[in-house]
Formats: structure tokens, C-alpha cells, sequence
């Protein structure tokens, strides 16, 4: 048996990034507003926004070579970095925002300048690297990015990998001091203290188990672990922010625009160093290319992070499967998720990404004497006894109808009700990194009656709202200066 508890405003299922970064916007444009937040596990922002569960690379397409395709003729395409790049820029003016109020008074308690690093391995590698790097500064958002392909070149800005290489190696290498590591589960605590501070509640141990439409919101149905109580809360609003829990709270949901859509679940793992000679040699975010049917987030990097003020050096993640859409999910995840309006979705996407299946499997399979070797390409020289391994977070793609079939995204999407009452994010990468332009986007569709009513105080969070910076290089120049100072890290 279940009871009315309450009536309030907004309801945020999970209290991740997402979740995290929607709250803090709401609370800033509408201070009186009833905000509740609901979170199944017994701490906040443990699933993937924890820094041990995500990469912690601020996602500007800096690095990341799936955002820069080369066509058959070699020539690069750069339209998704600098779309990807134009949305941390909006992020980093929000987190400046937070600095500049006094929210968050140490920015290096969650961002710290960690240089972006693409590599390239032989011929091919190099000149694929030569391309991109070409292609991309001729862009204002890029201009900073350098490349070498000189062996000591590399051996100086990146000691560990290039430092006791033999003679004879070919590789390409961009470097940019723009990069940065953050840490999405310190960002998302202090956020959420925030939005608590001023009136919001965040229950922990609190499952979201159904949602069902009311007059004027939303029935949200939640489980209190502790005493095993059951309660409804009615809100106007809703935004599922749940992670790989998000589908099963949208499938609940009903809304039409959620039909269709499955998830495709990609776990991971990494391994950590905190020797301090290793640290020492390298500071650097390197990302590698794709082996063929890996998907394009889980190409293994080798990564600086700096985690509660301690460095450590991170490599993976090594993609793998299982059921779960969660790290604390279960093995009927997969299988409960499936419905009669995405099974064709499923099937469509089953049958077209047999290279995928097949890499997750041969992860899967691969023994640490082979995941040792994928760390062997980065550092020649590799004692097993200086590194860990660790669980990833869960990864769930979205699959999505495509004609009859359908198709497998790496993307984050957000699906919304017609009527602007609901939000669900599902979908992994970039993730993070773009939680304020994903969340400043949702707040746009979903409330547009109150909109034109925030625009100026938005544009105070965010002054570059509605234009594109590499259009615009004095401002660009500006707002660089402006969210490295605020932020200490590379403009
Ligand atoms: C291996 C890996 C590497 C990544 N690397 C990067 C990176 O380098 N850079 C980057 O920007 N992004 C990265 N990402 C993506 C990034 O971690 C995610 O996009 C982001 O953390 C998602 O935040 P979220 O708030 O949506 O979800 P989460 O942080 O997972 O939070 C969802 C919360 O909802 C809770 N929840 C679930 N179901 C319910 C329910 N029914 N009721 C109540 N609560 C519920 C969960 O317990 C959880 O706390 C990576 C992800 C993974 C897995």
C-alpha cells in the first residue's frame, strides 16, 4: 500500500551530473521552487559520475579521435569536434559561474589542467594525425593544438610512453595544453550540497519504482529501502536522470516519445597506478585509434587523474558485456527491457553490429596478459605489479527505431513529453563534459513558458548562450580567458 507523501515542483530521479547540474539551473532561475531528488543507492553520484567509474576526460574533442573521421580520400571531417568543443566551452562557463558565486570555492577540488594527447601508431597512424591536426587548426577553437612527429619531440612531452623506444619508430602525435581532467562525482557532491543549502531534499535510499501521468504532472511512486515503505509524490515536473536506469523509468512512463528506444550495455575496465615515478612521467590525457568493431568510447587511453587533490595514472577502459544497466544492476536488466515497441529496434541492431558483439566478447575473453599487451602499445615496459584493476561504470547505448530496424548511438539523447513535463537522458558520451549545454537545452524545450523569463539571468551563467564561439574569435578569446582564470587551467 502505497500514500500521497507530497506535492512539489520538480522531481530528479539519480543524483549524478545530470541530475546534479539540472538542480543547480533550476535552483539559480527559480529559487522558490519544491525540488526533490531521489536516489536508490545509500551515497550520492556513486554510479558512473564517480571519478573512478568514468575516464574524467573533459570532453573538448581535443583528443578523442572518434569525433574526427577521415574519408576514404584521407581528409578529415571536423564538424563533431567542434560541435562537442563549442559545448565545453559552455560548461566551463557554468562551472565559472560556480566559482565566481562562490558555490564551489576551489575549482581544483573537481578541474585541473591535464594536457590532450592524440597518438598515432605507424605510417597510417601518423599521417591520419598529421590530417586531423591540419584540418583542425585552422579553426579558432583549435589554433593551439600542435604535432610532431619527431621521436624526441615525444620522448619530451611524453616521457613515460616515448622515452626508452628503439630507433626506427614512426608515430604522429598532437598535443594541446587546453585539456583537463575532471572529476564529475566531486563536481556533482558539491552541487548537490548546494541545492540542498538552499531548500532542496535529497533523499538517499530512495528506489523510483513507477511513474504515472496526474492531471497536471506526474505521479512519481518511490521505495524507501530502510523501512521497505512505499510512497507517491506528485510533481510537476519530472527529469529522469537515473543513468542506465533511465529506460526502465521512461519505458514506465508511457510517454510516446519513449517508444522504441532500447539499451545496448557496454560495462569496462581500468588500471591504475598511483607509483609515483610513473605519475611523475606523464602528464597527459592519450588517446589512442580504434581496434576495427570497437566502439568508440571504450578505445583504451592513457590518462593523468587527479582525484581528491592525489595523481594517479589510468588506463582502459577494456570493454566487456554484461546484462546490467547499472554497476549495482542487475543480470535481468537486458532481458526486462525489452518490449514489444523496441524488440524490432533491438534485432535491427543485433544483426547490423556483429563487429561490435564480436570485440565485446574477444574483450571479454582476453586474459590480463592481453590486456597487459593493449597497455604495452602506450608504455614499452610494463610491471603488472604497479597496476590495479578496477570496475568501470556501466555504459548503456541507446538503440533507436530506424525504418523497420534499428540503430546503435554513442551519443547522449535527451526524449521529452510533448507537453514538457517529463525528461529522460539516455546514452553515454560525451557525457559529463556536456551535462550544462544537455541540461540548458532540456530546460528550453521543457519549460518554454517560463523561458523567455530566464534568458537574461541564463545568459549570466552562460554569456555565450545561443552564439557559436568559433564564429566569434574575440569572444572566444574572452570567455577562454575569462574560465581559465576563473577555473586555473590552460585558456
Ligand atoms: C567507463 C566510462 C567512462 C566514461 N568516461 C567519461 C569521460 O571521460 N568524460 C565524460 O564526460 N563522461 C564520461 N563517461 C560518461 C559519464 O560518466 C556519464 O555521462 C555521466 O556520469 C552520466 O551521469 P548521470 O547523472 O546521467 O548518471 P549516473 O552518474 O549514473 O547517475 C544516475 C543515478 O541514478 C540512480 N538511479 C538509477 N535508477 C534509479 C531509480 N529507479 N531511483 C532512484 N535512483 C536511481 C543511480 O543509482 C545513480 O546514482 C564515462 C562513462 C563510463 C561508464
Amino acid at each position: 500500500m502505497s500514500y500521497t507523501k507530497e506535492s512539489v515542483d520538480v522531481v530528479l530521479i539519480g543524483s549524478g551530473i545530470m541530475s546534479a547540474t539540472l538542480g543547480a539551473l533550476l535552483t539559480e532561475l527559480q529559487p522558490d521552487w519544491d525540488i526533490r531528488v531521489y536516489e536508490r543507492l545509500d551515497y550520492v553520484s556513486r554510479e558512473s559520475s564517480d571519478p573512478w567509474n568514468n575516464a574524467g576526460t573533459g570532453h573538448a574533442a581535443l583528443c578523442e579521435l572518434n569525433y574526427t573521421p577521415a574519408g576514404a580520400d584521407g581528409s578529415v571531417d571536423i564538424t563533431k569536434a567542434v560541435n562537442i568543443n563549442e559545448q565545453f566551452h559552455v560548461s566551463r562557463q557554468f562551472w565559472s559561474y560556480l566559482v565566481d558565486e562562490g558555490i564551489i570555492t576551489d575549482p581544483s577540488t573537481f578541474i585541473n589542467q591535464v594536457p590532450h594527447v592524440s597518438y598515432g601508431r605507424g605510417e597510417k597512424g601518423r599521417d591520419y594525425i598529421k590530417a586531423r591536426h591540419a584540418a583542425m587548426v585552422k579553426n579558432p577553437l583549435f589554433k593551439d593544438m600542435e604535432f610532431s612527429d619527431d621521436p624526441a619531440k615525444h620522448a619530451e612531452w611524453l616521457p613515460l610512453m616515448f622515452e626508452n623506444r628503439g630507433p626506427g619508430q614512426v608515430n604522429g602525435v598532437s598535443r594541446t595544453e587546453l585539456g583537463t581532467d575532471v572529476d564529475f562525482g566531486s563536481l556533482s557532491r558539491q552541487l548537490l550540497t548546494h541545492i540542498g543549502g538552499k531548500g532542496a531534499q535529497i533523499r538517499t535510499g530512495h528506489d523510483v519504482t513507477d511513474l504515472q501521468r496526474t492531471a497536471d504532472g506526474w505521479k512519481v511512486s518511490v521505495k524507501e529501502a530502510a523501512s521497505a515503505e512505499s510512497f507517491d509524490v506528485n510533481a510537476k515536473f519530472v527529469f529522469i536522470g537515473a543513468g542506465g536506469g533511465a529506460l526502465h523509468l521512461l519505458q514506465k512512463s508511457g510517454i510516446a516519445e519513449g517508444k522504441g528506444y532500447g539499451g545496448f550495455p557496454v560495462s569496462g575496465l581500468f588500471m591504475r597506478t598511483s607509483n609515483p615515478e610513473l605519475v611523475a612521467k606523464h602528464k597527459a590525457k592519450v588517446y589512442g585509434q580504434a581496434a576495427i568493431g570497437a566502439p568508440p568510447m571504450s578505445v583504451p587511453h592513457l590518462d593523468t587523474r587527479v582525484i581528491n587533490g592525489k595523481q594517479y595514472l589510468m588506463f582502459g577502459p577494456y570493454a566487456g558485456f554484461t546484462p546490467k544497466f547499472l554497476k549495482n544492476g542487475k543480470f535481468t536488466d537486458l532481458p526486462f527491457s525489452v518490449k514489444g515497441d523496441n524488440l524490432a529496434t533491438m534485432l535491427g541492431v543485433a544483426k547490423d553490429n556483429f563487429d561490435l558483439v564480436k570485440y565485446l566478447v574477444g574483450e571479454l575473453a582476453a586474459s590480463k596478459k592481453a590486456k597487459y599487451g593493449s597497455l604495452e602499445e602506450f608504455i614499452p615496459e610494463v610491471n603488472p605489479a604497479d597496476w590495479e584493476f578496477i570496475t568501470a561504470g556501466q555504459r548503456v547505448q541507446v538503440m533507436k527505431k530506424q525504418g523497420k530496424g534499428g540503430v546503435l548511438g554513442f551519443g547522449t539523447e535527451v526524449i521529452s513529453a510533448a507537453d514538457g513535463s517529463l525528461a529522460a537522458l539516455l546514452g553515454a558520451s560525451p557525457g559529463a563534459s556536456t551535462a550544462a549545454p544537455i541540461m540548458l537545452n532540456l530546460i528550453k524545450t521543457c519549460f518554454p513558458q517560463q523561458y523567455s523569463g530566464w534568458e537574461s539571468k541564463l545568459k549570466s551563467i552562460v554569456p555565450s548562450l545561443g552564439r557559436k564561439l568559433h564564429e566569434d574569435e574575440t569572444l572566444l578569446d574572452e570567455l577562454s580567458e575569462y574560465t581559465a582564470r576563473t577555473l586555473q587551467i590552460a585558456r
